[in-house]
């Protein structure tokens, strides 16, 4: 019991949140690559399933190709250059990456900074949710809330995609967290849920009926949906004007500094991840202080 209490104590509870929230973020770095490539290839799988049926019936199997299992457990991580396994003292978050340089341990080929960006980001949110919210369902909450905004991030900026197996649990994950009203009274997340999913809908196809052209998929809709089912419909207004002023501003900033055509797709995930964050962790003054001033 003595050990229990340490570990909860306030000062103790954030170190360790932070650490395990390191580990956090490595796995997410797994998720981050695996999780597009296995759409793709269960994608694949279908569209053989289907080509096949319209075949002659004496066509080869489609799953012959999809036979290795390729999973968030297997096969283990290797170096994509030298496919070099990487080894559990090479795969401490954040050490390995600065003893090893930055460099694979086999070929010295670069490892993307971008590894431990996503660890220390995985470590930091959980730290704070640690230190802000104290050993509670709140913080617990608000770890899994910052960790699958980030790994979504991150997914819908190198794919443009937003993957259900993520969107779709969060959403869960929130309207079950509030069933005892940790963030937001149950009401206020079910009606966020909704009421972010048909906001963002009717967008797309005010957008759409306009311009001809989809500005946005549908996991954004699902995405605000999950995030207004942890934060309440209180938090949509918050969430959709800090995701379109930093998206905005991105947007014109990738355009006037970069090649970044006017036509290329900006995906809008990120944005919203980052609006999400912002209103768990700010978003109550945010709003004492800002609402004065629009009322
Ligand atoms: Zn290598």
């Amino acid at each position: 019991m003595a050990l229990l209490a340490g570990l909860t104590d306030a000062t103790v509870f954030p170190w360790i949140a932070l650490v395990f929230g390191l580990c956090v973020g490595s796995f997410l770095n797994v998720v981050i690559v695996r999780l597009p490539r296995m759409m793709e290839r269960e994608w694949q799988v279908q569209c053989a399933e289907l080509a096949a049926e319209h075949a002659a019936p004496a066509s080869a199997s489609p799953k012959a190709e999809a036979d290795a299992p390729f999973n968030l457990v297997v096969p283990r991580s290797g170096c994509p250059q030298c496919g070099h396994m990487i080894a559990a003292m090479e795969n401490v978050p954040l050490v390995s990456f600065a003893f090893l340089r930055g460099k694979c341990s086999a070929c010295r080929a670069p490892i993307s900074p971008r590894y431990p960006l996503v660890e220390l980001a995985g470590g930091l949110v959980a730290g704070y949710a640690a230190l802000r919210f104290g050993f509670s369902a709140m913080a617990f909450g608000a770890m899994l809330f910052a960790w699958a905004l980030i790994a979504l991030a991150v997914i819908d900026f190198d794919t443009q995609l937003l993957p259900d197996d993520i969107t779709l649990p969060l959403l869960w994950a929130g309207l079950l967290f509030n069933l005892n009203g940790t963030f937001v009274p149950l009401g206020s997340a079910v009606i966020g849920a909704a009421a972010g999913y048909l906001c963002l809908w009717s967008v797309y196809w005010l957008f759409k009926l306009v311009t001809g052209k989809e500005g946005m998929g549908y996991g954004d809709f699902k995405l605000l949906a999950a995030i207004c089912a942890w934060l309440g419909w209180q938090a949509l207004g918050m969430v959709i004007l800090l995701s379109s002023v930093v998206g905005a501003l991105v947007g014109i900033a990738l355009m006037t500094f970069t090649s970044h055509g006017r036509d290329k797709p900006i995906p809008f995930g990120p944005y919203l991840a980052a609006a999400g964050l912002i209103a768990l962790f700010w978003g109550d003054a945010i709003s004492r202080k800002y609402m004065p001033l629009l009322a």
